[in-house]
């Protein structure tokens, strides 16, 4: 029964409706900001457009990083919530537009992350063996948009551009004893390929100098510490470095006195290389004749300061070849746009003031983005929960403000009805359990922590054939 409309939203019988729009961190994180309040009361909706939860926590965290999986435990909490559901496999832009969940929905949380890569914008990019880092993530991470995806790793040399976190995963990964891998929840199918590679050395390509790059000093400590894999960094161009000291952020000092002490500390002995180069950009990816990757042609960079201040990599004109057989380019992560959502395509996010959607310059009420696709792709998982409270306290904040919903169509059943009759199989948390139980049990079997499914295909496949089938009650 619809309820008397005079009942103040928010109240424990007409809480506030909310669509939060993805299942990762960001995601799971605004949920439970809004759901831990006693007032107003709200009711949330996490629309997925895989079958699983998570994001990035399932296929961006590496495989040996297992420790940062962890905060799943934090998101099955608030999947226990009575006024929580998950809505996998559905996804929005296709199965529900934008306008459809504003109409049956009080309020509407964009979470959807970055879904696509920056690209280098130099020739040579589109040959075979160039590849986005955030494919090569989602292959060994068994995301199912990637899984099939052809890496070829029979060279001695891989390339990274790029000097942020990403990049170190990826080197990380490509340099480790692959046995090592073998207990995590790597994909097979990447398990396999990576006994097979035959890569000795990856070379990072950083564009800036040391004091400038990117990633966590506990991130090139993780590979620094491999069995059978020593960093490589210029000594003379790190010792360049050490008066300017003083002047670096701590964090960023904290980096190059770590690296100073690799570059002078006695060489491990190592069948693989971790090789830093600094003030390098790459310029042309050359090919053999099959289209392949052969080389990366690379120039040299001297640091300018800007007006404002920053130091900017300006190619000096002198040049030098890297023989590879693959490069990955890993220089962020970019928003794309979402069909029927505002999209700032200079900035790659949801156009938004502060978190709330923005359209034209005037604010679009009851929507909001949160996490990556608010603020870009900057920030480890942590940050999200500071971005979900503060995103969280505006819809809070909006709530006396809000034109609710039509009585009948912001019940779930109404949402329900609606996805039904247009064939949309939406898979619930108690689904997901039913999955998850599946990886662990066939991880178990391997002698490995997870085995995932390889395809959503397999995935409902294995939901319509158990006993309760597709939409098991929580
Ligand atoms: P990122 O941290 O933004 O790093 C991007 C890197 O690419 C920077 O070093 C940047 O150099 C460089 N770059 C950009 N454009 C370039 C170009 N045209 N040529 C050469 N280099 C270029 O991005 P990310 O590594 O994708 O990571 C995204 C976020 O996820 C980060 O906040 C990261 O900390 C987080 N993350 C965390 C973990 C972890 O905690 N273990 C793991 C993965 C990701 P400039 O500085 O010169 O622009």
């Amino acid at each position: 029964m619809p309820t008397d409309p005079i009942t103040p939203l928010g109240s424990p019988e007409r809480p506030v409706r909310v669509a939060v729009v993805g299942a990762g961190p960001a995601g799971f994180f605004t949920a439970e900001a809004l759901l831990r309040r006693e007032a107003p009361v709200f009711d949330v909706d996490v629309l997925e457009r895989l079958p699983t939860p998570f994001g990035l926590v399932r296929a961006g965290v590496a495989p040996d990083h297992q420790q940062i999986k962890n905060v799943h435990k934090v998101f099955e909490k608030t999947a226990a919530h009575d006024r929580f559901r998950f809505l996998g496999n559905v996804r929005v832009g296709r199965d529900l537009s934008v306008r459809e969940l504003a109409a049956h929905y009080d309020q509407v949380v964009f979470a959807i992350g970055s879904a696509s890569d920056r690209r280098l914008g130099i020739p040579g990019e589109e040959l075979t063996g160039s590849h986005a880092a955030t494919a090569f993530v989602g292959w060994y991470n068994t995301h199912p948009d990637f899984v099939d995806f052809p890496f070829e790793l029979g060279h001695e040399r891989a390339v990274v551009v790029g000097a942020g976190n990403v990049a170190m995963d990826v080197a990380r990964v490509l340099l480790r004893d692959a046995e090592e891998l073998a207990v995590t929840d790597l994909g097979a199918h990447a398990l396999e390929a990576l006994r097979r590679s035959r890569v000795r050395e990856v070379v990072l390509l950083v564009r800036r100098g040391p004091g400038q790059a990117a990633f966590d000093v506990r991130e090139l400590r993780d590979v620094a510490e491999l069995k059978g894999v020593r960093v490589s960094i210029d000594r003379a161009q790190l010792e360049a470095e050490r008066p300017r000291l003083d002047e670096l952020e701590p964090v960023a000092k904290k980096r190059v006195e770590y690296m100073l002490e690799l570059a002078n500390a006695a060489p491990k002995p190592a069948e693989r290389t971790l090789r830093l180069e600094f003030l390098a950009s790459p310029v042309e990816l050359l090919g053999d004749e099959r289209g392949h990757v052969r080389a990366v042609r690379v120039e040299r960079n001297r640091l300018e300061r800007t007006a404002a201040g920053e130091l900017r990599a300006v190619g000096s004109g002198d040049a030098f070849e890297i023989e590879a057989g693959a490069v990955f380019r890993s220089v962020g992560y970019r928003g794309a746009p979402l069909d029927g959502a505002p999209f700032d395509p200079r900035a790659g996010v949801i156009d938004n003031r502060d978190g709330r959607v923005v359209d034209g310059g005037s604010i679009v009420t009851g929507q909001y983005a949160v996490g990556w696709c608010r603020r870009g792709a900057t920030g480890v998982i942590g940050t999200n929960k500071a971005d979900a409270q503060a995103v969280a306290d505006r819809m809070i904040e909006d709530v006396p403000r809000l034109r609710p919903a039509d009585e009948a169509r912001r019940a779930r059943a109404a949402v329900d009805r609606l996805l039904s009759d247009r064939d949309v199989r939406v898979t619930t948390f108690a689904d997901w359990s039913a999955l998850d139980a599946v990886e662990i049990a066939s991880g178990r079997e391997r002698g490995k922590i997870r085995e995932k499914f390889r395809s959503v295909d397999a995935m409902m496949n294995h939901l319509l054939r158990s006993v309760g089938g597709v939409g098991a009650e929580d």
